[in-house]
Parts: structure tokens; C-alpha cells; sequence
């Protein structure tokens, strides 16, 4: 039985479940929760767990988006709190790419092949309204959004951005992975 749902979920119908108006019992508000209370998980989730604690963002930065995204290791914002203060200058150490910035045509090639280096799981952070749609560059010579190139896992609005909503993003981002959510190159057949 799988365990962190009330018996109710589970189908269990008591009288006292059945019963409108009756809450359940001390015995199943006990229950409730009880894969947190006495710690036990499955190894998938501990995994999920583990992931979102060392997820070491790429070292790539591409315009002005990435001032604000450089900031987040600083003692303000402190993003060793979830073990990410590394960015990696391999992409081959690298779990996350966080797309800072406007992506010009000429580096559209670059940041594709930083992105095939990356090793499985990757995910992908489209920082600001530039990475995420052009933004204000409605030109020949800009990428009108990243997910054209990679599988983007969570857009972060702004122009640019402040440290906290790339902090909102990363948080997010972390959700999903805990949800089970499989990274976006697996659920989307677009840049792959
Ligand atoms: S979204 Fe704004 S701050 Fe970010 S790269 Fe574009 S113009 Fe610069």
C-alpha cells in the first residue's frame, strides 16, 4: 500500500469515513503523513530527493539576465542552501543550463552543443523574456525564444528577471523533479 494517503484514498470505507460529518478517527489522522513521520521513501524518490540537492547550473551567461542570475550565489539570495552554488565551467558536470539572456543566431549553435554535452538528467531554465520569446528583439539576428533549440523546463518572466524569481524558478523546477516529473526533452518531441 502506498503510504502518505488517508485510508479513505485508499479505499477504505469505515463507518465512521461513511459517516457525513465525521472526520476520521486519531488512529487514521495518525496514519496520515506517515511516510514523512518515520522517514521511510522509495528509492525513486530518494533519488528525486538527491537530484534537486546537487543540481549544478551551467556556467553560461549571455547578456544582461545574467548579472541578475550571477547574484543568486551571493550571501542575499544564497543558493548553497540547495547545494547549487557550483556552476560548473564543464557542461559535462552540469545538471542545469540556465539560458540567461537573449540567444543571438550566431550563438544558437554554441548553446545547443553545451546542451547535447550536458549528460542525462538536464534540465533547462529559460530566464527572462528574451531566452524565453525574443523579448523586445524582434530581429533577424535573435533566437525568438530558446525552446526552439532545447526542451525548456520552466520559463521565468522579466525583464530581467530579480535573483528572487529565478529563486521562484529553481524552487519550481525542484517541485517537479520531487513530483516525478520527467525532464521537458522527455515529454516534449520538439528539440531533441
Ligand atoms: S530580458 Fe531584459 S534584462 Fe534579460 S537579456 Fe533581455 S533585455 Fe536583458
Amino acid at each position: 500500500m502506498a503510504l502518505g494517503k488517508s485510508l479513505a484514498e485508499h479505499g477504505l470505507q469505515s463507518e465512521r469515513v461513511m459517516w457525513v460529518g465525521k472526520g476520521p478517527g486519531v488512529f487514521e489522522q495518525e496514519l496520515e503523513n506517515l511516510e514523512e513521520k518515520i522517514g521511510i521513501t522509495t528509492l525513486q524518490k530518494a533519488v528525486a530527493w538527491a537530484q534537486t540537492k546537487s543540481m549544478w547550473p551551467d556556467t553560461f551567461g549571455l547578456a544582461c539576465c545574467a548579472i541578475e542570475m550571477m547574484s543568486i550565489v551571493s550571501s542575499r539570495y544564497d543558493i548553497a542552501r540547495f547545494g547549487m552554488e557550483a556552476f560548473r565551467s564543464s557542461p559535462r558536470q552540469a545538471d542545469l543550463l540556465i539560458v540567461s539572456g537573449r540567444v543571438s543566431h550566431k550563438m544558437a549553435g554554441p548553446l545547443r552543443q553545451i546542451y547535447d554535452q550536458m549528460l542525462e538528467p538536464k534540465w533547462v531554465i529559460a530566464m527572462g523574456a528574451c531566452a524565453s520569446s525574443g523579448g523586445m528583439f524582434n530581429n533577424y539576428a535573435v533566437l525568438q525564444g530558446v525552446d526552439r533549440i532545447v526542451a525548456v523546463d520552466v520559463h521565468v518572466p522579466g525583464c530581467p528577471p530579480r535573483p528572487e524569481a529565478l529563486m521562484e524558478g529553481i524552487i519550481r523546477l525542484h517541485e517537479k523533479v520531487q513530483a516525478g516529473v520527467p525532464p521537458a526533452y522527455r515529454i516534449r518531441g520538439v528539440a531533441q
